[in-house]
């Protein structure tokens, strides 16, 4: 088994790497498939852990647990991992463990949206709420404010922009810190506070936040719930429309031995 830890969030290739090495690390328990591909063509991997010498997992109660539908939101992917860590460890170790690996399945898919989260992990990362496939709108915004990493330090911030109208002011006991304008305050030095980003088109008086391109809400894209657009925005144009999505709905449509499901989110 390759080194894993679980204090660092791993991108696809490495994702796709450690999946893979559990499979042959335990054969008699781990089998990874691909149960659908992404909108950019990644296999979303899915993780079939249960032992199988006591019978297959489609014969056995089973529990899906899924990660990462939200770009951003990599923990999960993490957390997945170490579920799957502590059930190949804990076999034959625990007796609980060892039990319910005999007598139960989990499907477990660590990564259901690998496109937007390869986007968030990028050396220059791109933050998008969830598929990176465009929607509503396959066209280039035209203006407002467009967040990005101006400074080119790895982080998405927020700046203080100086503005004698603005709501904030530096706290006096933490230059780091800002704190709000009293009501009734005036005379100091003043500032709005803008996420990191660059403006495009500028009139000289109104930022609005730029609507990204990629408006996809994969969470929404489910029928169970389903509204549309004007609705629930990032719905998508119909459920499960969204290859991510139709993958899931397919697989669990598939496998009536399913029984609950925990979204690690
Ligand atoms: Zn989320």
């Amino acid at each position: 088994m390759p080194e894993i830890r679980f204090d660092t969030y791993y991108r696809y290739d490495d994702l796709t790497r450690l999946l893979h090495a559990y499979a042959a690390e335990y054969p008699g328990l781990v089998q990874i498939t691909s149960i659908g591909k992404s909108y950019e063509g990644r296999d979303i991997w899915l993780a079939t852990v249960t032992d199988f010498a006591t019978g297959p997992a489609a014969e056995k109660p089973a529990l899906w647990v899924d990660g990462n539908i939200h770009a951003s939101e990599v923990s999960p992917s993490s957390a997945c991992l170490y579920f799957i860590q502590q059930l190949t460890a804990g076999h034959g170790q625990e007796p609980a463990i060892t039990n319910v690996l005999d007598t139960r399945a989990y499907y477990i898919c660590p990564r259901i949206n690998p496109d937007g989260a390869e986007w968030a992990l990028a050396d220059v990362p791109k933050i998008i709420r969830s598929s990176t496939r465009p929607y509503p709108y396959d066209e280039e915004p035209v203006e407002g404010l467009r967040q990005e990493d101006v400074d080119g330090d790895g982080r998405m911030l927020l700046m203080r922009v100086a503005d004698p109208n603005g709501g904030w002011k530096i706290s006096p006991d933490e230059p780091r810190l800002m704190v709000r304008r009293a009501p009734d305050e005036s005379g100091g030095q003043y500032y709005r506070i803008l996420p990191e980003g660059r403006i495009d088109n500028y009139d000289g008086i109104t930022i609005r936040m730029q609507r990204k391109k990629q408006g996809l809400d994969l969470n929404r894209n489910f029928p169970m719930g389903w509204r549309t657009e004007g609705e629930q925005s990032g719905a998508g144009p119909y459920p499960a429309s969204e290859p991510e999505v139709r993958a899931i709905v397919d697989f669990i449509a598939a496998h009536p031995n399913i029984t609950g499901g925990v979204a690690f989110h």
